[in-house]
């Protein structure tokens, strides 16, 4: 007789239900009997420019070598990442994804015993790398769902080591300015590791958010996590960094899985970090989608949250699981978010101009017969 696994799992992992992602296009495909090209994904806060023409090039230059395991330190993109944006390489930790970095805190610093606080409807992450170390999720109930940061704090008790904040917040796109992030972070304990998750930062102008970044030199206890998987396109490649003090990066080391990030992520992240033009062009395509969805939106009469991502969540003031599913069979994925606490919401991704308008079209037919 097999026994029963779930029963034996760390009390933390029972209660966490799996992490949904985008429905893949393929599999739409195969549903509905369409073919692939004519199915619109805004479902995954993907790029949708395709891949920067340079990490192509470097990719391809780097498929010889495909035979040897990549540099497990990340010695040249280090250089690179430090070199950018004025950073010490010894405080640089590359990961599988941001999300990688994210797990990477919870095992280092979480156990049975201590927590760690995030807000209500924060990224999907944190409650997943919390739970699975057998720590506490400590939930701090959002303010027009936006981090109640003061909140936070309160929270905290002498067994918080980790606190999980976004900058902007995924799925909401709430964000918060200077003067709130200086607050929190001085008002902090010193023994809890701040994970100020930036992995739409680049979507905004700059200054129009505060840059993580700077506030490094400051605070040994803060950790900046972005990534090269949004704004820089590489979201397939699994590639992110953390951001620190040399101290939190070397216990965050000692976790890390020998190559963690593969070698064809690693070319391909220098690459597209000196493709400035595609970063600036992401910019710019995001705006003027956000402009067009925030339009259209607003002549169908729906609401949604101001974002500073590259993703709206649309407020429908009902159950939108037969909205989501009345899209689908049109043909384009969007993201439920009712595993976020927010069942009344649809998430949508920026996309170019003709998938804006493919949903937009598909919405105003599915709202209005
Ligand atoms: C997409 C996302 C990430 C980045 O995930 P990757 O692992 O880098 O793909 C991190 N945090 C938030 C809030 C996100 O939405």
């Amino acid at each position: 007789m097999s026994a029963d696994f779930l029963a034996l799992a760390v009390p933390g992992v029972q209660k966490l239900s799996p992490y949904v992602t985008g429905k893949p296009i393929e599999e739409l495909a195969r549903e509905l009997g369409m073919d692939p090209a004519q199915i619109v994904k805004l479902a995954s806060n993907e790029n949708p420019l395709g891949p920067s023409p340079k990490a192509l090039a470097a990719i391809q230059d780097a498929l010889p070598e495909l035979t040897r395991y990549p540099d497990g330190s990340g010695y040249a993109l280090k250089q690179k990442l430090a070199a950018r944006f004025a950073i010490d390489p010894a405080g640089i930790t590359l990961g599988n994804g941001s999300n990688d970095i994210i797990d990477l805190v919870a095992r280092a610093f979480l156990a049975p015993g201590l927590n760690a606080v995030f807000s209500a409807h924060a990224f999907a992450a944190y409650p997943i790398s919390t739970q699975a170390t057998g720590a506490e999720s400590r939930v701090v109930p959002a303010i027009n769902y936006g981090h109640d940061l003061d909140g936070l704090i309160a929270a905290m008790d002498a067994n918080t080591r980790v606190a999980y904040i976004a900058n902007p917040n995924n799925p909401t796109g709430t964000w918060f300015g200077p003067e709130e992030l200086e607050r929190f972070l001085s008002r902090v304990p010193a023994h809890v590791v701040v994970v100020l998750d930036e992995a739409y930062i680049e979507f905004s102008e700059p200054g129009e958010l505060p840059n993580g970044l700077a506030y490094l030199s400051r605070y040994p206890n803060l950790l900046v996590s972005r990534t090269l998987c949004k704004a820089y396109g590489l979201a397939g490649l699994r590639i992110g960094y953390g951001a620190s003090s040399a101290e939190i990066a070397g216990v965050l080391n000692r976790v890390r899985l020998p190559f963690n990030v593969n070698s064809l992520a690693l070319v391909a992240a220098s690459a597209a970090l000196d493709d400035e033009d595609y970063v600036l062009r992401s910019r710019q395509v995001n705006r003027a989608g956000m402009r067009q969805l925030e339009a259209g939106l607003q002549a169908l009469g729906l609401k949604w949250i101001p974002s500073r991502g590259n993703f709206l969540a649309v407020d429908f003031g009902r159950d939108a699981a037969p909205i989501n599913a009345a899209l689908l069979r049109q043909g384009v994925i969007v993201r439920p978010v009712a595993g976020y606490a927010m069942p009344t919401f649809l998430r949508v991704s920026v996309g170019t101009e003709a998938e804006n308008a493919r949903f937009l079209g598909a919405l105003e037919h599915v709202l209005r017969g």
